[in-house]
Order: structure tokens, then C-alpha cells, then sequence
């Protein structure tokens, strides 16, 4: 399709567009008494109109039946966590079995690593990307001081290149098969948090498998973003939150894919609670757990409700409209948004750069040459929320449930007189 950089064109696309209507479902800020032009659904989702009803529900079946609601609420609390589990596995591409939806991601990263690596003497190392997710380093760097060994020998990192802004999947193998038989475990961001760059999850899983590592994947930035097949890439283990392109609310919780081998097996250990022994026994309180026959079983307390309520709503409207739409829709947007950019580019006589490698999910990482802040700054100014990462990157992700291709027309056009302005 040839794009034009006008306010007509886009207009058209959005006529054509079969999200149109759900961007109407979602709460704009306001900006000067219009509606912002939401870059930041990467960080934290717009809130859909109806998850309100969602945990109206909930705090209404508090007020009237009190500890009843466990059992005799609208959608009973104590297993509201299993109606998460289906419509999420399809996001993800697993099987139900293998979804749970609990804590937070990082928390969830713990709990996994538990499962997940159990270093011995010659198997101990982990490979993960280069400036991981900080929260992702803290938590590797704990995890492997926690069993007594040097995160400096223990953690290995695949680099970029000098030359280039993304990793290449070949190096990531590479590396692999360099540590051999000392990797115990991969573990990466699927989709990264600062280029925007999709990791071939596929076949880095199949290179570690093949090294007898276990591979888990960071999906934050994955999951209602990209296509997923986890279940066929036989990847062990996943998590993710779902306050980014899931829209579930701020801090919301996580989800787990733990892959169908591992359930029921002995030779997986976990971190335990009540909500991981089997329903029908559960409340007899006795001494023994008997785990949960799905993912499930590394549920830990009994779920929170009133997270959970606005995420369930939120996961009604990806079963509404399929991963499929939303990845259309998504290429589409993006290609738009990376066509303006150049054209606002040349204009403005090459102001800045797109470090965002071919392999992208929603989000484009834009490298300010000359100005940097004041830029941003002016962007939110006249309604344009992004965010900033230093050194000088503003990052973009048109999110395809709620962004309009006359949202990227209209950015351009703000982002020049931006630029202009401060010449
Ligand atoms: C957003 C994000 C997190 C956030 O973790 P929380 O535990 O939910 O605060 C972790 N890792 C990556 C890669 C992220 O993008």
C-alpha cells in the first residue's frame, strides 16, 4: 500500500479499520479538552470503559454477601482466577492447562525460578540479553546469589553488536552452544523493553532445548503484542504482566505459562500454598498438598479479586476480537506511524533515527539527534503522551485496540512544529 502524509488518507485507513469501534471502549486522557494521542500503551494501557462494571461487581457482592461471595457471588471468588486462564492461553498461544494467572511478573519470575533452575556444579550458567528489564537483572543477579554463586561467572550476556542497536539471533545461538553444557538456563525479554526488538523466541528455545537448558521467556512486552505460539515452540516457562498492551490496570497481575511436561511431575519442585492443592480437597485443610493437575499448581494465596476483575474484563475484549485483528491492525499502524516519521524526518532535515530493528512488535524507539527532553516535552505539551529513556530515546507504540491511523497524522504534524520550534 502506498501511504500519503495526509490527515484524508488516514482517515480512510481508520473508515477500513475493523478495530474502529473499540476505541471507543477505552477512557482518553485529556490534553487542552481533547483526547491525547496515547503512545504509552507499552507502559500502561488505557482503562476499558467496561472494567468499571467488572469490580462494581465485585466490591457490590462484597457490600451484600460478605464472606459468601467465596461460593455464592455473581462469578464466585475462589476459583475467579480459572476464568482468566482460557481466553489468556489464546493470547499466548498455550494450552489452557498451561496459564495461571497470579502475583506480580517479577514476583512470578521468582516462583519460576524455583521450578526453573536448580544450578549444579557443571550446570549453572544463565544466559540472558545485555541491559535486561532492571527489575529482570535484580532478579537474575538475587536468584543466583541466593545459591551461593557469582552473578560475574553465573550470568552470561548476549551483546549487540558494536555497530548495531539490536541483537542478531545468530549471536544469541552462538553463545548457546559456546556455554554448552554449562547452561542451565535462558531466560530473556521476548519483546524488549527499550528497541522494541522481537527475539526469534522460536529458535533460541530450540538451540537451548538442544543444549538440555530449560528456556524461559519475560513476555511484558510480548504478550497482546505479538504472535506467541508457546505451547508449539516447546518453551518450559513463561511470565508476564498485564498492565502494558493487556490494559488490566496499573501493578496488575501476572500470568504464568508453565509448559504441559511439567505439570503433575515430580521432578519440578515449587513454592506452595493452599491455592495450588486441589480443589475439591482444599478445604478439608489437611496436611498434605495435592497439587492442582494444570498451572494452577503454583498458585500460592487465593487470587485478589479486585485486580483480577478488570483484567478478566480486559481479556473479554482480546476473546472479542482475536490476537489475529489485533496483529493486523498492529502492522499496519506501525508501518503508518514509521512512514510519517520518515516524512516528518525529511522535512525537518534528519532530526532523528529509528532504532527499532525489522523484527518489531508494536513499538518504535526513536533516537533524538540534538534536542532531546524539551522535545518530549513539548509533545506532552500539545497532547502527545510517549515516554522518554535515557540517554535520548523517545519510545512509541501505537497500540492497536484504541490508536487511530489519524492519531499518527496528527502526531506528525505535532512533532514538526515540535522540531521547528526549537530550531
Ligand atoms: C514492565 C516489565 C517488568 C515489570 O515487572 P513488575 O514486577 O510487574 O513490576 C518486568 N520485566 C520487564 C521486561 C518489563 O518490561
Amino acid at each position: 500500500m502506498e501511504f500519503k502524509n495526509s490527515l484524508e488518507f488516514a482517515q480512510k485507513l481508520d473508515v477500513v479499520d475493523p478495530l474502529r469501534e473499540y476505541r471507543d471502549e477505552f477512557h482518553f486522557p485529556q490534553v487542552k479538552g481533547k483526547d491525547v494521542i496515547y503512545f504509552t500503551g507499552n507502559s500502561l494501557g488505557l482503562q476499558p470503559k467496561r472494567s468499571q462494571k467488572f469490580v462494581d461487581d465485585i466490591m457490590k457482592d462484597w457490600k451484600d454477601l460478605a464472606v459468601e461471595g467465596h461460593f455464592h457471588a455473581e462469578k464466585p471468588w475462589w476459583d475467579y482466577h480459572e476464568r482468566l486462564a482460557a481466553p489468556l492461553a489464546k493470547v499466548v498461544g498455550a494450552k489452557t492447562q498451561e496459564v495461571s494467572v497470579m502475583n506480580t511478573l517479577t514476583v512470578n519470575l521468582h516462583m519460576l525460578m524455583v521450578s526453573f533452575y536448580r544450578p549444579t556444579q557443571k550446570r549453572f550458567k544463565i544466559i540472558c540479553e545485555e541491559k535486561a528489564f532492571p527489575s529482570d537483572q535484580y532478579m537474575l543477579n538475587s536468584q543466583v546469589e541466593f545459591h551461593g554463586l557469582d552473578p560475574k561467572t553465573a550470568i552470561v550476556e548476549v551483546k549487540k553488536r558494536s555497530s548495531g542497536n539490536f541483537w542478531h539471533t545468530q549471536d544469541v545461538i552462538d553463545k548457546i552452544n559456546e556455554v554448552g553444557d554449562e547452561l542451565a538456563l535462558v531466560l530473556i525479554g521476548g519483546v524488549n523493553y527499550y528497541n522494541g526488538q522481537v527475539f526469534n523466541m522460536e529458535a533460541i528455545t530450540k538451540a537451548a532445548k538442544a543444549q538440555g537448558a530449560f528456556v524461559g521467556w519475560d513476555l511484558a512486552h510480548g504478550v497482546g503484542n505479538v504472535a506467541l505460539k508457546l505451547h508449539e515452540w516447546d518453551v518450559d516457562f513463561a511470565a508476564w504482566c498485564s498492565y502494558k498492551y493487556m490494559n488490566s490496570g496499573p501493578g496488575n497481575a501476572s500470568g504464568i505459562f508453565v509448559n504441559e511436561k511439567y505439570l503433575n511431575s515430580k521432578d519440578i519442585p515449587r513454592f506452595e500454598g493452599w491455592w495450588g492443592t486441589k480443589k475439591e480437597t482444599r478445604f478439608l485443610m489437611k496436611p498434605e498438598f495435592e497439587p492442582m493437575e494444570n498451572a494452577d499448581a503454583w498458585q500460592v494465596s487465593n487470587p485478589p479479586v479486585l485486580s483480577l476483575a478488570p483484567y478478566l474484563a480486559s481479556l473479554e475484549m482480546f476473546d472479542e476480537v482475536g490476537m489475529e485483528t489485533l496483529i493486523t491492525k498492529r502492522k499496519l499502524i506501525v508501518a503508518y506511524l514509521e512512514f510519517i516519521l520518515q516524512e516528518i524526518d525529511k522535512e525537518t532535515d534528519g532530526s532523528f533515527e529509528i532504532i527499532t530493528p525489522e523484527d518489531r512488535g508494536c513499538q518504535l524507539s526513536v533516537f533524538l539527534h540534538g534536542q532531546g527532553k524539551e522535545l518530549f516535552n513539548y509533545l506532552m505539551e500539545n497532547g502527545v503522551v510517549t515516554d522518554w529513556r535515557e540517554p535520548n530515546v523517545i519510545r512509541l507504540a501505537p497500540a492497536p485496540f484504541y490508536c487511530s491511523f489519524a492519531d499518527m497524522y496528527n502526531f506528525g504534524q505535532i512533532l514538526k512544529s515540535g522540531i521547528q520550534a526549537k530550531k
